[in-house]
């Protein structure tokens, strides 16, 4: 990909299950300074990609992460998109790197302040957890076929999402990272031009956090 071109074709909006990433071999988690996360899908991103499965990133270096410009949604930015990298942070860390690597590559769309939002605004349109909860799919380390998973958020959704797994140290498969794709404009769901090569196993488990 051109890291030069400020263009793309799609967002991925792509959310972490804590239980997952605490549980990853080889890997702890830090509770933010903050506190401990609900036990609730977290965001990780939203990446500007290219039909092809390619993606720009860092696209401009003379756009700093500015704090000031997520004051207002601050106490959102904590809820829905806490970082659990160690050390211990208050996000800052996590949201900066997510602004200059992704961010950036989408500016011909959406400034530092309206990308921040339309993040929070697709998580909470999402919904993630409610829709798998009432599809009887619960994070109480049990296992689930990867179709019922993928089902239950087709339903609430619309669309097929993408979905990334981790192994425990114990090398269970567990489900990790959903990904939707999402229109250039950052405010709606569509069906993905190309879904991430995904390593799940058939059935997977939904560790508890
Ligand atoms: P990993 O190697 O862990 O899959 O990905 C490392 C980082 O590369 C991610 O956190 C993200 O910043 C970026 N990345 C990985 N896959 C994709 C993708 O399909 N699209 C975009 N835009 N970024 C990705
Ligand atoms: P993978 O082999 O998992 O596709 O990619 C390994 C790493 O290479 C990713 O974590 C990401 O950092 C980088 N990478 C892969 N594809 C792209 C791309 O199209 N653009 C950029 N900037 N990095 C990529
Ligand atoms: P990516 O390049 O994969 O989008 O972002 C991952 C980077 O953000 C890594 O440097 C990782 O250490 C940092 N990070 C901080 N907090 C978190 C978190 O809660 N989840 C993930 N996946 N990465 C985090």
């Amino acid at each position: 990909a051109n890291c030069a071109s400020s263009d793309f074709d799609f967002f991925y909006f792509v959310q972490q299950w804590p239980g997952a990433y605490c549980d990853t071999k080889q890997q702890r988690c830090c509770y933010p300074k903050t506190g401990r996360p609900a036990a609730d899908f977290g965001i990780h991103g939203l990446w500007p990609n290219y039909n092809d499965g390619t993606y720009p990133s860092n696209c401009d270096p003379h756009s700093v992460f500015d704090r000031t410009q997520i004051s207002e949604v601050l106490s959102s930015m904590q809820k829905h998109w806490p970082s659990l990298s160690c050390p211990s942070s208050n996000g800052l860390r996590f949201w900066s790197h997510e602004w200059e690597k992704h961010g950036t590559c989408s500016e011909s769309e959406l400034d530092q302040k309206e990308y921040f939002e339309a993040a929070i605004k697709l998580k909470e349109k999402a919904n993630l957890l409610k829709l798998l909860n009432n599809a009887g799919i619960e994070a109480n380390d049990e296992f689930y076929s990867l179709e019922s998973i993928r089902n239950a958020i087709e339903e609430g959704i619309g669309f097929t999402p993408g979905i990334e797994c981790n192994k425990d140290s114990a090398g269970n498969p567990q489900l990790y990272q959903i990904y939707l794709c999402v229109h250039t404009s950052a405010s709606e769901f569509i069906k993905c031009p190309i879904l991430p090569k995904g390593k799940c196993a058939s059935n997977i488990q939904f560790p508890k956090f």
